[in-house]
């Protein structure tokens, strides 16, 4: 699927979250070869006052050859493809993306633990890893905001990041018009969404972290 990430993984969020870039009811594929050790196909809708695996909804569970397991979450009820004890192909669809559980829009919650059963970031097991999209505080707001924006970036991400290596004072204004940039306010705040940086109002703090990464070279260009 043509996918993009709308989570990362972090502490809290130890698994990413993935959209199809045009909201399609995607299949979902098996990440490595395996055997299927869970399935969960029973759950009808969201339930937002879920605890433990229920969050999970519709779910499928691979126990890869190398002693991973992969975990597919809010899958689409009735979508599911695959029995406990199947052996799975990687790229063998499994279901279909859906929001049971506790999800929040259409949408595969993808977690990955280790040989030891510990969680880690799924990206580090993916080939290509689906490009990723910033979703501002602002996007939250409502579902459909979220979904157009969510469109809108992901033809932004062109990733192409702005240098300033020379520049070794300590005002981003500056820094951007020695290279030849836009240093207006208004094109700044774009740069801090682009950038993970979010409310910008132009604070010292915001400024410097804009500074270090142009300085960096890892300012992606708006
Ligand atoms: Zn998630």
């Amino acid at each position: 699927m043509n996918e993009v990430i709308t989570n990362n993984y972090d502490q809290e969020h130890m698994a990413i979250d993935l959209v199809a870039s045009d909201k399609s009811d995607t299949n979902i594929i098996a990440m490595e070869d395996g055997t299927v050790k869970t399935v969960i196909n029973n759950v009808k809708g969201t339930n937002h006052k879920s605890k433990g695996t229920a969050t999970y909804g519709n779910y499928v569970e691979i126990k890869h050859t190398d002693g991973k397991t992969s975990l597919y979450a809010h899958m689409k009820y009735g979508s599911i493809q695959v029995h406990e004890g199947q052996k799975i192909n990687k790229g063998d669809i499994i279901g279909t993306i859906g929001e049971t559980g506790n999800a929040y829009g259409k949408h595969l919650h993808l977690e990955v633990r280790n040989a030891n059963n510990v969680k880690e970031n799924p990206l580090n097991s993916l080939n290509n890893p689906p490009k990723q999209v910033e979703i501002t505080p602002n996007n939250k707001t409502t579902q459909t905001k979220q979904s157009t924006s969510t469109i809108k970036k992901v033809t932004n991400t062109t990733n192409t990041y702005l240098k300033a290596s020379n520049y070794h004072y300590g005002s981003i204004v500056d820094a951007l018009k020695s290279i030849g940039e836009n240093s207006s306010y208004s094109y700044r705040k774009k740069l801090a969404e682009n950038n993970g940086i979010t409310g910008y109002h132009g604070s010292y703090s915001q400024n410097i972290k804009l500074l270090n990464l142009l300085k960096s070279g890892k300012l992606k260009k708006v």
